[in-house]
């Protein structure tokens, strides 16, 4: 199975892909590396979207189960994902990436709105496209934003940026002889309950036909060398285990 060629894609990063050691939420080292995969992919003229997660620093389940109004929570947890969005452009433009960020939730000084033609002309042009707040809606997650913008802006893939290598039949944590999919079918991860994105952004990329492909962002060259079919990963998809 090699992977396919892709010209468009959607690179889904997890908060946590951005924490450092001892709890730091945005971690600026580690940060710039994963901006340096990403300039590096750039650079090989593939067209960039990004949507980043906030459970790096406020998850709106866990804070609901503090006692917080569960859409209240969600609305804290969309503005972390605006601190990690800028935290990464901040990093892509030190290293001279052209970036965007645009926000689900309407800011106008910080960053542009989404607008789909907009973000549209900014990859035409070359920049990286950073969306922000996921969905903006509550009880959504960025996998959810993630795959609808995947959908949105016809990108051929979504690339789950972990920092886990694929998705495995068990957790290798706690179960030694578990193995890790090559491929995998949506149907099997959703009747299994694997853990690569929640059902309803699985669902989406079901429905679009968007291929999913999950890999460890965080060892270095890792994403090029996925997206020219090596590396290690693993492809969700219509024809699968
Ligand atoms: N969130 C939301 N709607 C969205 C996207 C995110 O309500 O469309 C909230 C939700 O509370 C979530 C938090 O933002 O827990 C952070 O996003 P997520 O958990 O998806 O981040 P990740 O796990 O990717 O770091």
């Amino acid at each position: 199975m090699t992977t396919p060629r892709f010209k468009r894609i959607l690179l889904k990063l997890s908060g946590e892909v951005l924490m450092g050691e001892g709890g730091l939420a945005i971690s600026p080292e580690i940060t710039a590396r994963v901006a340096q995969e990403i300039a590096d992919v750039r650079a090989k003229g593939y067209e960039l979207c990004v949507v980043v997660g906030g459970g790096n620093i406020f998850r709106g389940l866990s804070a609901a189960a503090k006692g917080i109004e569960r859409a209240t929570a969600d609305y804290m947890g969309m503005l972390a994902t605006v601190m990690n969005a800028l935290a990464v452009q901040n990093a892509l433009e030190q290293i001279g990436v052209d970036t965007r960020v645009q926000s689900a939730i309407p800011m106008s000084s910080v960053c542009e709105p989404f607008i789909r033609r907009r973000a549209e002309r900014h990859l035409e042009k070359g920049r990286v496209v950073i969306f922000a707040a996921g969905v903006g809606s509550p009880f959504f997650t960025t996998d959810s934003g993630a795959a609808l913008r995947a959908a949105e802006m016809k990108c051929d893939a979504l690339f789950k940026g972990t920092s886990v290598d694929g998705v495995y039949d068990a957790d290798p944590k706690k179960v030694p002889t578990a193995t890790r999919y090559e491929t995998v079918s949506y149907s099997k991860v959703l009747s299994d309950d694997l853990k690569v994105m929640d059902a309803s952004a699985i669902a989406l990329c079901r429905d679009n036909n968007i291929p999913i492909v999950v890999f460890n962002i965080r060892e270095h060259g890792n994403f090029g060398a996925v997206l020219s079919g090596e590396g290690v990963s693993t492809i969700v998809q219509n024809t699968g285990a």
